[in-house]
């Protein structure tokens, strides 16, 4: 496994492998690797042949006040992980690498982008197109691989490589989940015991709310009842809950599923995020 940190040096790399008739998988993360990304690595591993990671923690996708100072940065444990994971290449920038002196290009995905996680975090989605559509024309890879932890941002990115007919195939994978519940985040970290101990009942209130949409309730029938739950926990402020559409991300309102219901949370300062899918026709009540 080789690691990186100029463009040019990946560059090179990929060309030489490509050359070799391999194929390539891309898996953009922000480091402090966890179950979450090995289970994407692994997938990549399955179906393409020479595997980069890119570990970027991208500093325009983070609010003013947000964390990007103190997000968990862990290099070598992550050249660990990623090694016996069977990566073949870290690609690893300095923020310069990606943006230098004069930079100021990005990409916007709009409509898509303005609900859910994108009226609370502003900008946060177009600092995300724009690292990742760089990240896609640096490796060119075959198939790149995401989570269905971030719901917005996998359907956001589907629709900006439709748009502008990147040629790599967007490959989203189910989100990987503590033995509770809890979905593997880098921010779990920063949770107390206290917070910790309470922090799957999200999981748990979504799982309810998907519990009563395979039933034949709403999507406002939905939000209310998830939102009651979590009311119920102490700790939680919940910023939203929200069913949209699976693929427009449009709120549901009376329509049934399919849909996504979708949360944030804070627990203290941590922002918790996740979501549960509930297909079409699950239940005809
Ligand atoms: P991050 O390093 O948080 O930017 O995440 C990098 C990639 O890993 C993104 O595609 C995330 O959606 C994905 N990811 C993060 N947590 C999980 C999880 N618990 N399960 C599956 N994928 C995840």
């Amino acid at each position: 496994m080789k690691v990186v940190e100029r463009i040019s040096q990946a560059r090179s790399i990929i060309a030489e492998t490509k050359t070799a008739g391999n194929t390539v998988g891309l898996v953009p993360t922000m480091g402090a690797l966890h179950a979450g990304h090995l289970a994407l690595i692994e997938a990549a591993r399955r179906r393409d042949d020479f595997l980069v990671i890119s570990i970027f923690v991208n500093p325009t996708q983070f609010g003013p006040a947000e964390d990007y100072e103190h997000y968990p940065r862990e290099p070598a444990r992550d050249a660990e992980l990623a090694e016996e994971a069977g990566v073949d290449l870290i690609f690893a920038p300095p923020p310069q690498e990606i943006y230098p002196e004069g930079f100021t290009t990005s990409v916007t995905v709009t409509g898509l982008t303005e609900g859910l996680c994108g009226r609370y975090r502003p900008g946060h989605f177009q600092g995300v197109t724009t690292v990742v559509a760089k990240l896609l024309n640096i490796v060119q890879p075959d198939r790149a691989y995401f989570g269905e932890k971030d719901y917005q941002q996998l359907i956001v990115i589907k629709r900006m490589v439709a748009d502008l007919n990147i040629p790599v195939e967007i490959i989203g994978l189910p989100t990987v989940r503590e033995a509770d519940g809890l979905a593997v985040s880098s921010r779990n970290r920063y949770l107390s015991p206290e917070q910790r101990a309470v922090a799957p009942r999200l999981y748990e209130a979504l799982q309810h709310g998907a519990e009563l949409a395979s039933q034949g309730a709403s999507g406002s029938e939905v939000e209310q009842a998830v939102k009651k739950m979590l009311a119920k926990v102490p700790l939680f402020e919940v910023q939203y809950v929200e069913a949209v559409h699976p693929n427009s991300l449009e709120p549901r309102g009376d329509a049934r599923a399919p849909m996504v219901i979708a949360a944030a949370a804070y627990l203290g300062e941590t922002r918790l995020i996740d979501n549960v899918k509930v297909e079409e026709g699950s239940g005809n009540a």
